[in-house]
C-alpha cells in the first residue's frame, strides 16, 4: 500500500541546527524505568522505535550529576565518562535506522532528594517541591544555592554535553520543565532571589540561557540544543511587557535553542490520562509558541490520530509529532502511516501504564503493546513473530488475553479459532469501557479484532459457550482457554487480612453490574480494589441519578490511581458528581438498610443508612471448563496442549491479560530450553578505560 498523500506532509524531513530530522515524528524524552544497568534492554527498546520509523529517539531524563539523584525511581545517569559506553550502545542502534539520538539532560533540583548519593538538593530559593505523591515526598529540604552552585550547574551541564556528544547523541537537551531545577528558576514561586537571577522574568529566565549556552559551547555547535519547557504554569500568569509570562520567557528565548520542546507543568496534565483527557490536550497552553519563535516546535498530546497530527502542522501549532506514549504502545506508527497502513496502528489507550512502571521502579509495560521492554530480554519485536507453525489451536475466551493469544498465535502460522461466549469479542472491555470515561480503552479489542479480521488462518466464533465437551470434538491440536476472573462478595478486613462474606440483600459485585443489573439507590460502593473500577462504578451510577457512597480502605479514591497520574482527576470528578467520599474505612456488615463500617487502624464503627452494596474487592481466576477438561482424556481427543491464559490463569489489569495471552502465544508448545530470557548488566567503570585511552 501506499502513503495517503493527505500525510505527506508528515515525512517532510526537518532542520533542528545542525542536524536534519528525516521526518515529523519525534520521539520525546520520557521515563522509561531502564536505567545504565541495562544498557542492550534500554537500546532495544529506543531501536525499536527507529526502526518503526521516528525520526528523533530520545533518551529519557538523564541526571548529569549526582546532586540530582532520583532514585527510588529508576535514573539513567551521564555523570562521568564510565556512563558514556552504555548510552553508546543506545545511539548507535538509532543510528543503524538513519534516526537521530537525543539526550535529556536533567537536574532535578528540589524535586531530586538524593536518597543515595545523599548530596544536599539544590534550589533557587531554599523552597522544597511540593509533591503530593506519596512515593516523591521527603523530610529533605533543599539548600538555597549560591553562585558558585549556579557556576557548577553550568559546569556540570557543560561537561555532561561534552559526554554525550562523544557517546553519539546529536540532540542535547536542557530541561527547564516539570518542577526541575531550571524550571523552579523560572517560576517566582520557587525564585524569590534579589541578584540577577530572580525578581523579573528577564531575570528569571539567565538561568535557562546561560545552560543553553553552556551546551552549545560544549559541543562546538555540532549537537543540536532541545529546550524543554513547561508552559503550563507561566501561561496562566500574567506579565505587564506580553500576554503572559511564558509569552515573554519565549520571547527572550526565542533565538537560543535549535528546537523547543513544549510542554504542560503537572504529571496529571502532561501525560493526561484518556479518562478524562482527550488527545492535543496541551494545545490551548502551546499554541502562541511558533507565533513567537522561527525555531522548530515539538508537543505532544497523545497523537495517534494522523489527520490530528497533520492538523496541528497546517494550523501552525508543531513542527515535529512529539510521541512518547503512541510510541510505545506503537514503535511503528510512523511506518504504518507511510505505507497507508493507518488500520494496523496499535493505538494507546491512554491508560497510562506505562508511566506506572517508572513509579514502580521497573521497565516500560505496556497495555497495548506486550513486547514493550521486551525486546532485548525476550527477544520479542512489536510487528515480527517467528512463524514456526502450521499447527491448529481452539482459544476460548475473547477477551484481552483470548484475542492477543489469537493473534500471536495466528502471526506464529497456526490456524486459530476463537470461541466468545457473547455475541460480541473483547471480554471485560465490552461493559468496562462503556463506564464514564473509559471508551478509548476499548481499542485493545479493537486493535486486535481488525488484525484478526484480515487474516484467512483465523476463524472467528461468536455466542460459541464451549463446555469441556465442545472442545474436546472441535478437533484443535491445541487448547488455550482465556475464559476470565469472577469478582467476590468477599469483604477486606483490617490489619491487611482478608474479611468474610456478606449475606445481605442487594449486594452486588462488578459481575451484577455488568449483568444489567441498576441498584436500588442510595448505594455504597466499596472499593478495596483501589485501581480504576470503584470510582469508575461509581461515576457510572451517580450518572444514572443514583446517590452514591464511595468508600475505601486507602486514604485516597482509587488509591493506586496516583501511579498512572490520575488520582487528581478522579477527585475531581467525584466531586463533580456529588459522590461522597469516606477513606480509612472497611464495610464490616450490611442488612439491606443500614451499611456498618469501621475505620481500619482504630476500629471506630460508623453507620450509613443505604439500599445496595457495590463490592469492588477481590476476583478469582481459575475455569471450570480448564478444571474439566484436565480431568477429561484429552490427549485421546487429539490435544497437544492446554493452556490457561489472561485473568483466567490469574486476575489483574487488561496489561496483564494482554502480556499474559502474548506469553502464552509465544511459548506455545515450546521446550522449555527454546525459551530465551536474556540477563542484561550493567559495563563495569573500567570497560571504559580503552576507550578513554583511545581520545
Ligand atoms: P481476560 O482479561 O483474561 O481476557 P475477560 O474476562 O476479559 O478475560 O474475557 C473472558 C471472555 O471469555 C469473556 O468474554 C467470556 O464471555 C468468555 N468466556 C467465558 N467462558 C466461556 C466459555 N465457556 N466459552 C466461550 N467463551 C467463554
Ligand atoms: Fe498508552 Fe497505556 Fe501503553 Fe501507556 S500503557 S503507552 S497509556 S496504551
Amino acid at each position: 500500500m501506499s502513503r495517503n498523500p493527505r500525510y505527506d506532509v508528515l515525512f517532510e524531513p526537518v532542520k533542528i541546527g545542525p542536524k536534519l530530522a528525516k521526518n515529523r515524528f519525534f520521539q520525546v524524552p520520557h521515563a522509561s524505568g531502564m536505567t545504565n544497568a541495562a544498557p542492550h534492554v534500554r537500546a532495544a527498546f529506543r531501536e525499536t522505535k527507529a526502526e518503526g520509523g521516528w525520526a528523533v529517539v530520545c533518551t529519557g531524563a538523564c541526571s548529569i550529576h549526582p546532586s540530582s539523584d532520583d532514585s527510588p525511581f529508576p535514573c539513567a545517569t551521564i555523570w562521568d565518562d564510565a556512563d558514556i559506553r552504555s548510552h553508546a550502545v543506545m545511539t548507535e542502534a538509532v543510528h543503524r535506522h538513519g534516526a537521530l539520538a537525543g539526550i535529556e539532560l536533567w537536574h532535578g533540583g528540589a524535586a531530586a532528594v538524593n536518597r543515595t548519593s545523599r548530596y544536599t538538593p539544590l534550589s533557587p530559593s531554599g523552597v522544597p517541591w511540593m509533591a503530593t505523591h506519596v512515593g516523591f515526598m521527603s523530610s529533605s529540604r533543599p539548600k538555597i544555592m549560591d553562585k558558585s552552585d549556579i557556576k557548577d550547574l553550568i559546569t556540570w551541564h557543560r561537561d555532561a554535553a561534552v559526554r554525550a556528544e562523544r557517546a553519539g547523541f546529536d540532540i542535547l537537551y536542557v530541561y527547564s520543565g516539570m518542577g526541575y531545577l531550571p524550571y523552579q528558576f523560572l517560576l517566582s514561586d520557587y525564585n524569590q532571589r534579589t541578584d540577577e537571577y530572580g525578581g523579573s522574568v528577564r531575570n528569571r529566565v539567565r538561568l535557562t540561557e546561560e545552560l543553553i549556552d553552556a551546551v552549545r559551547e560544549a559541543t562546538g555547535g555540532r549537537c543540536a540544543v532541545a529546550l524543554r519547557i513547561s508552559m503550563q504554569e507561566l501561561r496562566a500568569r500574567p506579565s505587564e511587557n506580553a500576554p503572559s509570562e511564558a509569552h515573554e520567557v519565549i520571547g527572550y528565548l526565542k533565538d537560543a535553542p535549535d528546537l523547543f520542546d513544549v510542554k504542560m507543568d503537572y504529571s496529571a496534565t502532561d501525560c493526561a490520562a484518556s479518562r478524562y483527557t482527550p488527545e492535543g490536550s496541551h494545545e490551548p497552553v502551546i499554541d502562541f509558541i511558533k507565533k513567537i519563535t522561527s525555531k522548530p516546535v515539538v508537543g505532544v498530546g497523545r497523537f495517534t490520530s494522523p489527520d490530528t497530527m497533520v492538523g496541528q502542522i497546517r494550523r501552525g501549532i508543531l513542527d515535529f509529532i512529539g510521541g512518547a506514549r503512541p510510541s510505545i504502545a506503537d514503535p511503528f506508527l510512523p511506518n504504518k502511516i507511510n505505507e497507508g497502513r493507518e488500520a494496523d496502528i496499535r493505538e494507546c489507550i491512554g491508560c497510562n501504564i506505562c508511566i506506572s512502571s517508572w513509579h514502580d521502579g521497573v521497565w516500560v509495560r505496556c497495555t497495548q503493546n506486550p513486547t514493550a521492554g521486551e525486546e532485548w530480554r525476550r527477544g520479542w519485536h512489536p510487528e515480527k513473530v517467528r512463524k514456526d507453525s502450521e499447527e491448529s489451536v481452539l482459544v476460548v475466551g475473547g477477551g484481552p488475553a483470548g484475542l492477543e493469544a489469537a493473534l500471536t498465535l495466528a502471526r506464529r502460522g497456526f490456524t486459530v479459532s476463537v470461541a466468545e461466549k457473547q455475541r460480541s469479542f473483547g471480554g471485560r472491555l465490552l461493559w468496562e469501557t462503556a463506564l464514564p470515561g473509559l471508551k478509548a480503552w476499548y481499542r485493545v479489542a479493537e486493535y486486535r479484532l481488525g488484525q484478526l479480521r484480515q487474516m484467512p488462518n483465523v476463524s472467528l466464533f461468536p455466542e460459541s459457550d464451549l463446555s469441556a465437551e465442545d472442545v474436546l470434538a472441535f478437533g484443535a491440536g491445541h487448547v488455550v482457554v482465556a475464559t476470565g476472573a469472577k469478582w467476590l462478595k468477599v469483604l477486606c478486613g483490617a490489619n491487611e487480612l482478608p474479611g468474610g462474606t456478606v449475606t445481605g440483600p442487594r449486594v452486588y459485585t462488578p459481575d451484577d453490574l455488568k449483568a444489567s443489573v441498576l441498584p436500588e439507590g442510595p448505594v455504597a460502593v466499596f472499593d478495596y480494589d483501589n485501581y480504576y473500577l470503584g470510582t469508575a462504578i461509581a461515576e457510572d451510577l451517580a450518572a444514572k441519578g443514583c446517590a452514591v457512597t464511595y468508600i475505601t480502605t486507602a486514604g485516597a479514591a482509587s488509591a493506586w490511581t496516583f501511579m498512572t497520574n490520575e488520582q487528581p482527576l478522579i477527585h475531581q470528578a467525584l466531586a463533580r458528581r456529588g459522590i461522597g467520599y469516606r477513606t480509612l474505612e472497611t464495610v464490616t456488615g450490611f442488612d439491606g438498610e443500614r451499611l456498618k463500617l469501621a475505620q481500619i487502624f482504630s476500629g471506630e464503627a460508623h453507620e450509613i443508612a443505604v439500599r445496595s452494596l457495590v463490592i469492588v474487592g477481590q476476583r478469582l481466576g481459575g475455569s471450570p471448563l480448564y478444571d474439566a477438561l484436565q480431568a477429561s482424556d484429552w490427549q485421546a481427543a487429539g490435544i497437544k496442549s492446554i493452556g490457561l491464559a489472561g485473568d483466567a490463569h490469574a486476575p489483574g489489569a487488561i496489561a496483564h491479560a494482554v502480556y499474559h495471552g502474548h506469553k502464552t502465544a509465544r511459548e506455545l508448545g515450546l521446550a522449555a530450553e527454546a525459551i530465551h530470557i536474556g540477563r542484561d548488566a550493567p559495563f563495569a567503570p573500567r570497560d571504559f578505560l580503552p576507550l578513554q585511552a583511545a581520545q
